[in-house]
C-alpha cells in the first residue's frame, strides 16, 4: 500500500518504544512494535521446546508464528497474543529479552518474519520500532529516527523502573546486561544496529521523553 511509514530504531532503554506510542497515538497511526514479534518468537519456542541454537528448527516456528496485537479500547494498550494466550507481560521479561536477542541474529528467522513485519503498513500510516526497521524492512520509509542514548543512561532508567515497580534491582548487574545486549545487537553479521543513512539520530541521554517527542514531530512535519 502506499501508506507513509515512520521508522524509529535504536538500542534498548533508548526511549523508542514511548516515542513511537506517543507518535502513532498522536497522528492515529498504526503502531509496529517489532522487538515484540521476536519476543513473541522467542517464548514460543521456550513453550513449544525448541533449541534456540538450532536456525532449523527456528525458521519453521517463526514462518507459523501465531501471534496477534489486539488494541485495547479501554486502555489504549496493546495487548500480545500468542496461539490464544496472553503473553503482554511474560515477553517482557529479561530472559525473554535476552533469547529473542539471540535467536535475532539468525539471518534466515530475521527472513521469515519480513512479510509478516511489512504486513503492519496500512493506511493512514504506521510508526515502526526496532533495529532494523529503516535499513531493511521499511528501508524506503519517508521519516527514519535513530534514538540512542549512552548505556550508563539506558541503564539508569531501567533501574528506576524495576525500582518503581517494586522489584530489586541491582544497576551494575542491568548496565553489564544492557551492555551484553548493546554488543550482540551490534556486532551481529545481518541487521546490525546502526542508523541508516538517511535517519535523523536523536542522543536523548539528557532529554526528557517530551523534549524528544517535540524534537521528532519537528522533524517529521518538515518531511511529510
Ligand atoms: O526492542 P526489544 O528489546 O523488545 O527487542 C528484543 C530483541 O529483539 C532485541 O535485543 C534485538 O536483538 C531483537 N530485535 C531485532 N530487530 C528488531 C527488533 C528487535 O533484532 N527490529
Amino acid at each position: 500500500s502506499g501508506a507513509p511509514v515512520i521508522t524509529i530504531d535504536g538500542p534498548s532503554g533508548s526511549g523508542k518504544g514511548t516515542l513511537a506510542q506517543r507518535l502513532a497515538q498522536q497522528l492515529g497511526w498504526h503502531l509496529l512494535d517489532s522487538g515484540a514479534i521476536y519476543r513473541v518468537l522467542a517464548l514460543a519456542s521456550l513453550h513449544h521446546g525448541v533449541d534456540i541454537e538450532n536456525e532449523d528448527a527456528l525458521v519453521p516456528l517463526a514462518a507459523h508464528l501465531d501471534v496477534q496485537f489486539v488494541s485495547d479500547e479501554n486502555t489504549k494498550k496493546i495487548q500480545v497474543i500468542l496461539e490464544g494466550e496472553e503473553v503482554s507481560k511474560s515477553i517482557r521479561t529479561e530472559e525473554c529479552g535476552a533469547v529473542a536477542s539471540k535467536i535475532a541474529a539468525f539471518p534466515r528467522v530475521r527472513e521469515a518474519l519480513l512479510r509478516r513485519q511489512r504486513g503492519f503498513k496500512a493506511l493512514p500510516g504506521l510508526v515502526a520500532d526496532g533495529r532494523d526497521m529503516g535499513t531493511v524492512v521499511f528501508q524506503d520509509a519517508p521519516v527514519k529516527l535513530f534514538l540512542t542514548a549512552s548505556a550508563e543512561d539506558r541503564a539508569n532508567r531501567r533501574y528506576l523502573q524495576l525500582q518503581s515497580a517494586g522489584h530489586d534491582a541491582n544497576l551494575a548487574q542491568i548496565l553489564a546486561d544492557v551492555q551484553a545486549r548493546d554488543e550482540r545487537d551490534t556486532n551481529r553479521s545481518v541487521a546490525p544496529l546502526v542508523p541508516a543513512e538517511d535517519a535523523l539520530v536523536i542522543d536523548s541521554s539528557k532529554m526528557s521523553i517530551d523534549e524528544v517527542e517535540a524534537t521528532a514531530f519537528d522533524y517529521i512535519y518538515g518531511k511529510l
